[in-house]
């Protein structure tokens, strides 16, 4: 059984069927792509996975506990974190401040802004996040202003910002969406070392069949709402159905 286990999942907008029984399941310590054409429901799947949605039937297990009905934050408790497509920071902070914004929700369950943090906990707050910068090779830029920086160093903090809760499921909705080629690459690379260096689970939703091909364990191709095919990516490669579907061939 996988860590993540999607069983007939349906999602309705008002006529349009976004999600149709819908099944997927995502192996531990594996990265698992979910890729298809706009519109196939990738995002709405996602959503449903943390709690921003809820399906209309079917079941979500993560480590066999059902995320259905659980608010957003009690799904990222459990274990789960996400990256949005476009990044969720905090442009008028610096990188460092950024970074012990989670950190202080890690420590205390829940983030409550009224409740001002004693000197000595913003101390350990402050090591912990100067570790994760230093875990992200971003030390350097504590002082910036995160929104000065690239695309790229964005997505690099926020992907440290999920990391500083220690989910075991990471899941990415097109990280490299909207960056250079140099960014692109700077993320893959990113990922690389993150599944590299700790135990954890990556589902991405991607659209740059490069990011997926350099990354991805298993493949799962979404059209119009189902899944179409799910395999390794030496045989999606090749695959008639999804060279038709996807690839426009
Ligand atoms: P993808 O991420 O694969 O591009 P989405 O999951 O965003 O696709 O969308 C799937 C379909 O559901 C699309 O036709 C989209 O227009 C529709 N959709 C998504 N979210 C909503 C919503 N909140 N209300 C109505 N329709 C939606
Ligand atoms: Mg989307």
């Amino acid at each position: 059984m996988g860590i993540l286990e999607v069983k007939n999942v349906g999602k309705r907008f008002g006529g349009l069927q976004a999600l149709s029984d819908v099944n997927l399941s995502v192996a531990e310590n594996t990265v698992h792509a979910i890729i298809g054409p706009n519109g196939a429901g990738k995002s709405t799947l996602l959503n449903c996975l943390v709690g921003k949605l809820i399906p209309d039937s079917g079941s979500v297990m993560f480590d066999g506990q059902s995320v259905l009905g659980r608010a957003p934050y009690e799904i990222n408790q459990m274990g789960i974190s996400r990256v949005f497509q476009t990044p969720e920071i905090f442009g008028d902070l610096t990188v460092l401040e950024n970074m012990m914004i989670p950190c202080f929700a890690k420590r205390d369950g829940a983030f409550e802004l009224n409740a001002l943090p004693s000197v000595s906990s913003q101390k350990d707050v402050m090591d912990r996040a100067m570790h994760m910068l230093e875990e992200m090779r971003m030390a350097d830029k504590r002082n910036m202003h995160a929104a000065a920086m690239s695309r790229g160093d964005k997505r690099r903090l926020e992907i440290g910002m999920c990391l500083s809760q220690e989910p075991r499921l990471l899941l990415l909705d097109e990280p490299t969406a909207g960056m250079a080629r140099a960014d692109t690459n700077n993320t893959i690379d990113l990922l690389k070392q993150i599944k590299q260096e700790r135990d954890i689970t990556i589902a991405i939703i991607e659209h740059d069949m490069h990011v997926v091909f350099s990354l991805a364990e298993r493949i799962t191709v979404l059209a119009q709402g189902t899944p179409l095919v799910e395999d390794t990516p030496e045989n999606i490669k090749g695959h008639p159905k999804v060279r038709e579907a996807y690839l426009g061939e």
